[in-house]
């Protein structure tokens, strides 16, 4: 990838899993390498910058978008380092490229995320990671990584500074820019065991979701409680229900599938709907575990 090349007037929906979204006034794909020049572009032209991942836990704006925005793709591979006991991505990664880097060295690490979509930077935005059979998450192994701040200077941050909790972080409330990240790496196993580990998760993964249709995974994280937010949806006889072309998924009641032509206004239409019928049958409060995206 040369210099960096900015396009106008991009729809965004090919780059979001739910396959929804407007038009960006400006679009960019960058890596650590460019992405400061897109920084001094949104500057010069006054604009706002927005980054994307690989765009499975956004709700785009089907509306216009006047901003500058920066997918993060990646320029280098992962490297896992068993002699030093650590792995670096950089933001761009896919996860799961990550995740087969530590099979292929037969270390343990990342196989309890195999099958997350999306790349490493969403995933530390994110704190990606299962409930399910044990909490573990991508703060698990993360150990330190580099960001580019707003006024363009890269910054270090430690596992502690990164505040890390249930899907969230510190980049929730800084304007920070996951260019890198570093992780350890666990106990050598054996790459075939991995592998079949990995190849299960994937199974069981599949089997309970809804396949070839467009969506974002969970829209709403877990209640208090650790009460899945499927099953009080499911209760609440909404699997099935419609907003334009969104639809309650009757796989999995808390994701909502893109039928075709499905607008954010369609989701968000029933985002509301379900947290109003949910909160009225059992007093529970959802939060969104997507992230809304240029609104
Ligand atoms: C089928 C499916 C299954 C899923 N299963 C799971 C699961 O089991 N567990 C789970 O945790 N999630 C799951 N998800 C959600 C999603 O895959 C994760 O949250 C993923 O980590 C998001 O990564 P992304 O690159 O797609 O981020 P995006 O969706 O592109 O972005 C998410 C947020 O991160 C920000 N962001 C992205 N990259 C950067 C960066 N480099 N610097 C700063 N901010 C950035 C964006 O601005 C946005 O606010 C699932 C999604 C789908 C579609």
């Amino acid at each position: 990838m040369g210099p960096l090349k900015i396009s106008e007037n991009v729809s965004l929906a090919p780059f979001a899993t739910w396959k929804i979204g407007g038009e960006a006034r400006f679009f960019a794909r960058a890596n650590p390498e460019n992405i400061a020049e897109a920084l001094d572009f949104a500057k010069r032209m006054s604009l706002r910058m927005l980054v994307l991942g690989r765009g499975s836990n956004v709700l785009i704006n089907s509306g216009k978008i006047d901003a500058l925005v920066v997918q993060i793709v990646q320029k280098n591979p992962p490297k896992v380092d068993l002699n030093r006991g650590e792995a670096f991505a950089e933001a761009g990664t896919l996860l799961q490229a990550l995740v087969q880097a530590y099979a292929a060295c037969g270390a343990r690490g990342f196989e309890k995320l195999a099958g997350i979509p999306g790349s490493v930077g969403g995933a530390v935005f994110m704190n990606a990671g299962v409930l399910n059979p044990a909490e573990c998450s991508i703060s698990d192994l993360f150990l330190s990584g580099g960001f580019l701040s707003e006024k363009g200077e890269i910054v270090e941050l430690s596992r502690g500074d990164m505040n890390f909790g249930y899907r969230k972080s510190v980049l929730f409330d800084k304007p920070l820019i996951a260019l890198s990240a570093r992780f350890k790496v666990g106990e050598i196993v054996g790459a075939e065991p991995l592998k079949r580990e990995i190849r299960q998760t994937v199974l069981t993964r599949l089997s309970k979701q809804p396949q070839n249709r467009k969506n974002a995974g969970s829209v709403f994280k877990a209640a208090e409680g650790g009460v899945a937010a499927g099953i009080l949806i499911d209760k609440c006889g909404l699997k099935g229900r419609r907003r334009g072309g969104a639809m309650v998924s009757f796989k999995h009641a808390n994701w909502i599938e893109n039928l075709g032509g499905a607008t954010s206004a369609d989701v968000l239409g029933l985002i509301s709907e379900i947290k109003e019928e949910v909160f009225k049958k059992f007093g529970a409060e959802l939060r969104e575990e997507v992230r809304m995206f240029g609104f």
